[in-house]
């Protein structure tokens, strides 16, 4: 049986979902064990091993550090005899998983949406051009490292033995070191790991309308998102900007308010798995890629649906 080591981040004791995600579908590979960084590491370890971790390191860090995290990931990697290595495709993710293969003489499979263990080889399935195609790839490196799409794979219940390892970080040979942490503003459930987005195109005219989105996405419990031309504009932060040169978002549900839908917006979202369009253009590209469309004035459609949705979650 293949032996898979899972990395992901834990903040104030609770697993990202990321983190859940990537341990679930290693336990569908082979022998998944599970790394897990960030405050209060030691606490997430029950949460973990439910998703099937049979072994848990548990190391405490405050603050991120890609140098520190992924020599640590090297050593576990190396003692522990690890084949693959799972890494969720978010921003420290991607940023560990170089390092990692760096430090192991390996190269990253990046972006699954699709993973397979065929006889000990991994192949994953990841969407190239913007999201117009995909291709298969394969690692021919000893060490499998992969990064995998959050919210593209299923989170099972399949317990694991749960077996807590501490580990400590060692800072004394990093070279670079955070100095400061600025907390984004915004309590809104993040972006990457929201079940539901709410998104604003430039048909929402002006920052002053920014509210429609937000009182939607505040309802639905969503994460908002925004097109680059809202972003440009300057009517909310660049944080939110979904697509090739933003976020790359896969949730249950995306709904695209006066968006037309470009093809550097859907290499952003394309993935999701239900997508709803409110456009008043009914030649809007959105609509190709749309399982529901609202051809109407988003100003006329948006506050009803938000107030229906209200009396009908009790909100
Ligand atoms: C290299 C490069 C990278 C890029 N990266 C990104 C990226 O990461 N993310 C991204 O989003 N874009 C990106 N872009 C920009 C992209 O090409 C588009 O310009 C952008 O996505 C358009 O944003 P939009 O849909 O909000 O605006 P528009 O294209 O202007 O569309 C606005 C839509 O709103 C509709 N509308 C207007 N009024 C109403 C109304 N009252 N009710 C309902 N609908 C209405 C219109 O019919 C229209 O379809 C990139 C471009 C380049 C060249």
């Amino acid at each position: 049986m293949a032996k898979i080591l899972a990395i992901g981040e834990v903040a104030n004791g609770i697993p990202k979902k990321a983190t859940r995600e990537i341990t679930s579908v290693g336990r569908s590979l082979g022998e998944v064990h599970t790394l897990v960084l960030g405050t209060q590491a030691e606490a997430a370890a029950s949460e973990v091993a439910r998703h099937g971790a049979e072994v848990i390191y548990a190391v405490e860090s405050s603050d991120y550090n890609g140098e520190a995290w992924s020599q640590m990931a090297a050593q576990i990697v190396r003692e522990g005899g690890y084949e693959i290595v799972l890494i969720p495709h978010s921003w420290a993710g991607r940023d560990v998983s170089a390092r990692l293969a760096t430090l192991l003489d390996s190269a990253v499979i990046s972006d699954a949406v699709e993973i397979h263990n065929e006889g000990g080889r991994i192949k994953i399935k990841k969407p190239v051009y913007s999201g117009k195609a995909f291709v298969w790839l394969k690692s021919t490196a000893a060490i499998q490292v992969v990064t995998v799409r959050p919210n593209s794979q299923k989170i099972e219940e399949n317990p694991g033995a749960g077996k807590l390892e501490k580990r400590q970080l060692d800072l004394s040979k990093v070279k670079a070191r955070q100095i400061s942490f600025i907390p984004q503003k915004s309590t809104r459930v993040s972006l990457t790991e929201a079940d539901i987005v709410v998104s604003a195109g430039r048909g929402i005219k002006g920052p002053e309308n920014l509210y429609l989105i937000e009182n939607l996405a505040d309802v639905l419990g969503a994460g908002m998102g925004a097109t680059r031309a809202v972003v440009d504009a300057g009517w909310c932060d660049h944080t939110l900007q979904v697509g090739q040169t933003g976020v790359t978002v896969s949730p249950t549900l995306y709904i695209a308010v006066g968006i037309s839908g470009a093809i550097q917006h859907l290499a952003g979202m394309g993935s999701s798995k239900y997508i709803v369009a409110i456009n008043k253009d009914p030649d809007a590209p959105i609509f190709k890629v749309a399982t529901y469309g609202v051809v109407d004035d988003l100003f006329q459609v948006v506050p009803p649906l938000t107030e229906e949705f209200k009396q009908m979650l009790g909100k």
